[in-house]
């Protein structure tokens, strides 16, 4: 049997990167998988595999509650939505910051909020339900040049993760928050191809990667599954870092 067997798990942004290599894993494993993204068009090669889709913008409180309503009781919730606003503090404007917080942090309120009564009643009926918060290594877990909004929100999906693990720990429901390094996903394509010179900006991001290279959408799905999955039955409120040996 699938190491997530039976398992009904709802994940944003599946539509690439690595909530679409979550959504595979996560169905390759047995698991009834509602993928989700704000682009339509992209869950359509899902779609095609087998996986049921649906259109959800993670930022519309109307549309949360009716997917993650319809959804079902869920036994696991990726929340993987998340966008990248470069700039120092003196570079960034309000519209970027207040951006940053509405997709990175807000929504992931409101998609929690709305799963809770459903993973609360499933981990009443099993014993285990899971929440798995995509951070990043640039958050409370280190500093980064240029990334003041998306490292400011990054952090508060670790503290949002913490009081959501200590909240419900008694009631069999465990939150985790994963932090990358740098992954090659279409965004990191497009910050690379935005750059002045692409091809510096390519070697600098691998530059700051201990392990001599970006990280594969691969190098992270397992790590989703395991959290997902009752083998990390005794973990919950961590910041699980998978970063290429960049915090080393
Ligand atoms: P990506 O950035 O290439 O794709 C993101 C997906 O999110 C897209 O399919 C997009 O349509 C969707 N999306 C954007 N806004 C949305 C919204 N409001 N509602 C629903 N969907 C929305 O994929 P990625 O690079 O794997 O990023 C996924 C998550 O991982 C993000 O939270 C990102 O901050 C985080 N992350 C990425 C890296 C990296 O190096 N790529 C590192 C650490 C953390």
């Amino acid at each position: 049997a699938g190491r997530l067997e039976g398992k009904r798990i709802l994940i944003t942004a599946a539509g690439q990167g690595m909530g679409r290599a979550a959504a595979l894993a996560c169905a390759a494993e047995g698991a009834r998988v509602l993928a989700t993204d704000r682009d339509a068009g992209l869950l359509e090669d899902l779609a095609a595999q087998g996986i049921e889709t649906a259109a959800l913008d993670v930022t519309d409180a109307g549309a949360v509650r009716a997917v993650v309503g319809g959804a079902g009781d869920l036994d696991g919730l990726f929340n993987c939505a998340g966008i990248v606003v470069n700039g120092a503090l003196g570079d960034t404007v309000e519209a970027e910051w207040h951006a940053s917080f509405d997709v990175n942090i807000h929504a992931m309120f409101h998609v929690t909020r709305a799963a809770l009564p459903g993973l609360l009643r499933r981990a009443e009926a099993t014993g285990a339900a899971s929440v798995v918060n995509m951070a990043s290594m640039a958050s409370s877990v280190k500093g980064f040049a240029n990334r003041c909004a998306y490292g400011t929100t990054k952090a508060a999906v670790i503290g949002f993760t913490k009081s959501v693990a200590a909240d419900y720990v008694r009631a069999g429901l465990r939150a985790n928050a994963l932090c990358p390094g740098t992954v090659d996903t279409p965004s990191l394509r497009g910050r690379i191809a935005a750059a002045a010179d692409p091809a510096q900006a390519e070697r600098d991001f691998i530059a700051r990667q201990p392990m001599g290279r970006l990280a594969h959408v691969n190098d992270l799905a397992p790590m989703v599954v395991y959290l997902l999955s009752d083998e990390s039955r005794f973990m919950s409120g961590q910041a699980v870092v998978v970063d290429g040996g960049v915090t080393i």
